[in-house]
């Protein structure tokens, strides 16, 4: 184990140990990697203390202080990436090289928002009354929470916290109890570099219920930034109703890949491999429902199933690995069972379809399913696992039709060449985020975020701050 395995709760700059537990376990063998401690509400109260005595200092201090804090924590990061990376892909399963890539994106965060922390800049207003003077200046919001999800344990601590210091708020993060390894290193690191006690606490738990109920209905707490289902982002919308504290929530998604006749279907094909496989399909923005135009339909299959074949499914510390295991039997059953019911509901499977019991229990086979239609659970829900499933539409407004049909609105794409049309279908998807002719739309610079009940607020990008500050206006008087 390396250095950056740390076992107990971070709190105030302390590694606090608990009588009670748990394992962390890595899917991809089931072997547990270390018993990590187990927040209960005393710890978590704790914390949320620690992070408000940390604020009274740390939102005073300047931006450029924040932001070289910032840097330095960047570096420490990158210069422990393959460390970082190999203890991520032991507690989650993606492959080491792809884990490797999470850490860099993850850092990017820390990077872009110490630029970010140094331009926090105010109004002043023009004159509209002789005899006052208005100014705008932004302020930290206080306190924050974060909770988090286990598909980028990395990333989405950094996307939050970042943002968070940047802005002169402290934070304590409740980190998944699947992957709370990630986070825990990333608190040793910034410790390392000087992030002052108290500025980031950590609380590894099992009992997230009780752990997120106390930091969303908290007086202490002034925001909660949460990753996760809708269904947890919904139950903690209504507990911060409790006193209106501010939130950000990035929920699920159920995003449509279209492929117009128009489009390179080689670069499609490309693009819908990135998006799709990416950490196995596990993720909330990854191409869920794939429409493809019915004049191009079988050329595009043929293309898809050929690179899906050539996938190479393994342990993520394996060499050339691309897609490592399941997070859990839950994961599997659920993608098995969309896959099944989408089979005897009429659609057809053109690769994959099966668990890969010769590697492992939670190793599910790249699989292609066509045929699918709008009715199937396929399509309603969140595959969240390595399926492509294909349905087909005739004319660009049934296509862009069927890609709304959907409570969510996080991500969505399409391939096309046509500049009218590229105009036409971007502005008429009802998403927060729209790929076009590409796969890749996360990075630090990107605001990312949706609509519907996909979310409220947006992360990285010069508005991702925002969520971290609020306005106050100066208005003075008997000039
Ligand atoms: P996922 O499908 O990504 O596991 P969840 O919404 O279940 O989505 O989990 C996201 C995060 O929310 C995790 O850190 C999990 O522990 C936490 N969580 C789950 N249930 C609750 C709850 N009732 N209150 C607060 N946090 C919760």
């Amino acid at each position: 184990m390396s250095s950056l395995t740390k076992q107990d709760c971070f709190i105030e700059g302390h590694w606090v140990p608990t009588e009670k537990r748990f394992a962390v376990t890595n899917p991809a063998n089931g072997e547990v990697i270390t018993e990590v401690a187990d927040a209960d509400g005393d710890l978590t109260q704790r914390a949320i203390n620690a992070a408000e005595t940390a604020l009274a200092k740390w939102r005073t201090t300047s931006t450029q202080e924040r932001a070289a804090l910032l840097r330095k924590w960047h570096q420490a990061i990158i210069d422990n990436k393959q460390a970082l990376g190999e203890l991520m892909s032991a507690e989650q399963g993606k492959p080491v090289a792809e884990a490797v890539g999470e850490v860099e994106y993850g850092a990017s965060f820390v990077d872009w928002f110490a630029g970010e922390a140094e331009r926090i800049n105010g109004d002043i207003l023009p004159i509209t009354d002789n005899s006052k003077r208005v100014m705008v200046i932004k302020q930290p919001v206080g306190v924050c929470a974060a909770i988090t999800p286990w598909n980028f344990p990395n990333a989405m601590i950094t996307r939050k916290v970042a943002p968070a210091l940047a802005a002169g708020c402290t934070i304590v993060v409740k980190p998944p109890q699947l992957t709370p390894l990630s986070s825990l290193a990333l608190a040793q690191l910034a410790s390392e570099v000087g992030i002052p006690d108290g500025v980031i606490n950590i609380l590894p738990t099992t009992d997230s219920k009780t752990v997120g109920e106390i930091l969303a209905t908290s007086k202490q707490v002034r925001k909660l930034s949460f990753t996760g289902s809708t269904g947890v982002g919904k139950i903690l919308m209504k507990q911060c109703a409790e006193n209106i504290k501010k939130i950000s929530l990035e929920l699920g998604g159920n995003a449509p890949f279209i492929v117009f006749d128009d489009a390179d279907l080689d670069e499609a094909a490309e693009q819908l491999m990135a998006c799709k496989f990416r950490n196995g399909g596990q993720t909330c923005i990854s191409a869920n429902r794939v429409l493809v135009q019915d004049s191009v339909k079988d050329e595009f299959v043929k293309k898809i199933v050929a690179k899906v074949k050539a996938l190479n499914v393994g342990p993520g510390d394996k060499e050339n690995v691309d897609l490592g295991p399941l997070i859990d039997q839950d994961a599997v059953d659920k993608v098995q069972r969309l896959v099944i019911s989408a089979k005897s509901d009429g659609a057809t499977i053109e690769a994959g379809g099966s668990v890969m019991t010769e590697l492992g229990d939670l190793f599910y086979a790249p699989t292609v399913v066509s045929g699918v239609t709008q009715e199937m659970d396929i399509t309603q829900e969140e595959i969240f696992g390595p399926v492509i499933a294909i349905s087909t539409f005739e004319t660009e407004e049934e296509a862009v039709q069927q890609a709304n049909d959907t409570p969510f609105g996080l991500a969505s794409y399409f391939a096309a060449k046509d500049t009218a049309r590229i105009f036409r279908v971007s502005e008429g998807l009802e998403y927060g985020m729209v790929g076009v002719n590409t796969g890749g739309i996360s990075h630090a610079y990107n605001p990312f975020g949706g609509i519907k009940e996909s979310g409220i607020g947006r992360e990285g990008s010069k508005y991702g701050i925002d969520e971290y500050l609020e306005i106050k206006t100066i208005t003075l008087g008997g000039l």
